[in-house]
């Protein structure tokens, strides 16, 4: 992203902000690997500092941590850019599929990278990416990230990958290995977040999502290509650019007719899923997740549709347990609203 574009992006946000009278600007720094560009991002956060101290904003960012120092994540901490770490699991895991771009294997430097973050902000949160081939190990990386000191474990799987049945029958034996780490983990009183587990389990304890808080994409939700261009949400910019998905350029804005068909296709009534009982629960929602899996926003994608499927029964399986012996940790994890705000504080200490 050119200078010129970066200003524009600015000011494009600044005057939709205002437009729509916002008080909080929710900012996530990607890439592929967004420290390589680590001036256009202090150049932002200082600027909108600077611009827009009427706002409340969050800055986020995901790196691969090739790049991580002591000093840039102290720059970092100093301008609360949330930062999170991309890491698979072992080395002989996360090598599988995180190359540099010479080729060389990556994970030492995201072992030192996840060692700085975790000193800085003990609330580091570790993305792990699960792919057909590492599907088996799943329980192990978790373990691995957990003893490295993460105590928010985010785990997806690679949607782009080509499932196979035999790999869900792996993925589903997996899940039940990770069914006892987390039922170990909460009996022996561990705070952590498990997005596998503890998403599901909120939906079933707490409440299912409710439409408003799903991400709303094109409207609330964009994201803006190098070349200034708007996208509903990150899987959707590419270089070459996907003209269909394109909803406006920070130049001149957004184009409401492709924003409103983006809106129409993304919350379009599922037909595959009419009937089914895990609809409130189930994340279908996820666009871009459709998209990357099918091509289409408005069809649902088959991998989440059993992954849910098979997750959502262990996971419920498990919360029963640890309900039916009052675990006072799982009570106050998944019963007190407050719990995030005091854990994270705890975490902290
Ligand atoms: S479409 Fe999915 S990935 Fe994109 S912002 Fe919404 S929830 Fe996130
Ligand atoms: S589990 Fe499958 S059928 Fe049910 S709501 Fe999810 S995607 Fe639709």
């Amino acid at each position: 992203m050119s200078r010129e574009i970066v200003d524009a992006s600015i000011t494009f946000l600044l005057e939709e902000a205002e437009k729509r009278k916002c008080e909080r600007l929710d900012i996530t720094f990607f890439g592929g690997e967004p420290l390589l560009e680590k001036d256009h991002i202090f150049y932002i956060t200082d600027t909108l500092e600077e611009k827009a101290a009427h706002l409340r904003i969050n800055y986020k960012m995901s790196t691969n941590g090739t790049l991580i120092t002591k000093p840039l994540m102290a720059q970092l901490m100093a301008r609360r850019i949330f930062t999170s770490l991309s890491l698979d699991g072992p080395p002989s895991i996360h090598d599988k599929h995180r190359p540099q771009a010479g080729g060389q294997r990556s994970s030492r430097k995201a072992i030192e990278a996840a060692k700085i973050m975790l000193r800085y902000n003990p609330c580091t949160s570790v993305s792990c990416v699960i792919s057909p081939d590492t599907a088996m190990h799943l329980a192990d990386s978790a373990d691995y990230l957990f003893n490295l000191g993460f105590r928010y474990l985010i785990t997806t799987l690679d949607y782009s990958s080509d499932w196979t049945i035999k790999d869900f029958k792996t993925l589903k034996k997996s899940y039940q290995q990770l069914a006892d780490w987390y039922e170990n983990k909460m009996l022996s009183n561990e705070r952590f977040y498990l997005s596998f587990f503890d998403e599901r389990i909120r939906t079933r304890t707490f409440k299912p999502i409710t439409a408003h808080e799903r991400c709303h994409i094109g409207s609330r939700q964009f994201s803006i290509a190098p070349d200034g261009a708007l996208y509903p949400c990150i899987q959707f910019v590419t270089t070459e650019g996907l003209p269909e998905y394109m909803i406006g350029h920070v130049s001149h804005g957004f184009d409401e007719a492709c924003q409103a068909y983006i809106t129409h296709c993304s919350e379009k009534e599922k037909s595959e899923c009419n009937g089914c009982a895990l609809e409130d629960r189930c994340s279908k929602w996820c666009s871009c997740i459709n998209f990357m899996s099918t091509g289409s926003i408005e069809k649902a994608s088959p991998i989440v549709c059993y992954n849910e499927q098979v997750l959502m029964e262990i996971v419920d399986r498990t919360a029963d347990r640890l309900w039916k012996k009052r675990l006072p940790l799982f009570i106050h994890k998944h019963y007190n609203p407050d719990y995030p705000i005091i854990a994270h504080m705890e975490l902290n200490l």
